[in-house]
């Protein structure tokens, strides 16, 4: 049973980006307005995720790591409404069969004294002991893949592009998520802690873009504000189910573009970054549209994007991959067809 729940957990946790993903997309849910990440060389040593969010009430210690434990879904018809990220309970419990896992959590009204929980690789608690807390969770990996030899050495053989990846993904996560300070550091083997990035809590996207990427890279962005009116099916209204009625809604694509005439020379991933409300994804048909658009205005260079694509949530899936990172958009060539349009019309507007 061990070998087929180290196998499971594999999936979940596929490699280094997705634990962080799962740690912070925890820590958002847990409402924390400061959230730090701390790697030890690279993660390979240590990966931490700090939060200031309501922390874990003692009764659910026990049950914590346990596999499909989750303390967010109440029904299963939640989950076409899901607001959290986070649903089904796979990622502590992966985390705990895959590297040395530990927890320190305090609620608001047991500070300053919180609890420290170490699991076994079951994901059985393993002890609790208390130890001095502000209120909120860190989550600490150790050793990731330890026990997998194959996935360690594969992870230590593409560390560069691994982390390549965090920091892309991590990113994301600081300029979306407006009111949370976010700051990511990393230590070396040998060496100093570093802060890598740090947002200050800001209200708004374009000063996380500013934390984020530099003063620099905003002043050449305009804003995107597009409205996407999807027309109603074409049966008449009183033939038209009310979810129908909910799937005619509009879709919103927020954020920022650069300027036709200010791009950003080469196409980069990690400067083009998309969203389904506020849920960092790959959207690569989006991309796409985005950047044929940009090159009919400058062909020379690429769009800096950022961009946030608000919707109902009877419009897409999130439900199809164990790692959710596939988001499946209903009715996406006819969005794809207003997104081009939309953004013929914002750049028109543009003295480039
Ligand atoms: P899920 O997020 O899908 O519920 P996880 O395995 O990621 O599953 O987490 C299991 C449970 O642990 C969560 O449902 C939540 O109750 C608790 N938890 C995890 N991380 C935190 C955190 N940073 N703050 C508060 N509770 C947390
Ligand atoms: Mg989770």
């Amino acid at each position: 049973p061990r070998t087929i729940h180290q196998i499971q957990s594999g999936q979940v946790i596929v490699d280094l980006c997705s634990v962080v993903k799962e740690l912070v997309e925890n820590s958002v849910d847990a409402g924390a307005t400061s959230i730090e990440v701390r790697f030890k060389n690279q993660g390979l040593d240590t990966i931490e995720v700090q939060d200031n969010g309501f922390g874990i009430s003692p009764e659910n210690y026990e049950t914590l790591a346990l596999k499909h434990y989750t303390s967010k879904l109440s029904t299963y018809s939640d989950l076409s409404t899901l607001q959290t990220f986070g649903f089904r309970g796979e990622a502590l419990s992966s985390l705990c069969a895959l590297s040395k896992f530990w927890v320190t959590t305090c609620l608001a009204s047991d500070a300053p004294k919180g609890s420290k929980l170490e699991f076994a690789t079951s994901g059985k608690l393993q002890s609790t002991s208390v130890i001095a807390s502000q209120k909120g969770t860190t989550v600490s990996v150790e050793g990731l893949f330890h026990n997998l030899p194959v996935r360690r050495r594969e992870l230590e053989r593409n560390i560069k592009r691994e982390w390549n990846r965090v920091i892309g993904v991590l990113n994301k996560y600081a300029c979306i998520l407006t009111g949370v300070k976010f700051s990511v550091s990393q230590q070396p083997t040998k060496g100093k802690k570093v802060v890598l990035f740090s947002t200050k809590g800001n209200n708004t996207t374009r000063d996380n873009i500013v934390n984020v990427f530099g003063a620099k890279t905003v002043t050449v962005l305009v804003p995107l504000d597009l409205q996407l009116e999807l027309e109603p099916t074409s049966a008449p209204s009183q033939l038209r189910s009310a979810q129908e009625d909910r799937d005619a809604k509009e879709i919103l694509v927020r954020g920022h573009v650069s300027r036709p005439a200010h791009g950003d020379g080469r196409q980069t991933p990690d400067r083009q970054m998309f969203f389904v409300n506020g849920r960092p994804c790959a959207l690569p048909q989006f991309a796409k549209v985005f950047n044929e658009v940009y090159k009919s205005y400058n062909s020379s260079q690429s769009p800096f994007i950022f961009a946030d694509i608000q919707l109902d949530t009877h419009m897409y899936d999130v439900n199809v991959s164990p790692d959710k990172r596939t988001i499946m958009l209903h009715d996406q060539t006819r969005m794809l067809d207003n997104l081009r349009e939309a953004l013929v019309r914002l750049f028109e507007a543009q003295d480039y």
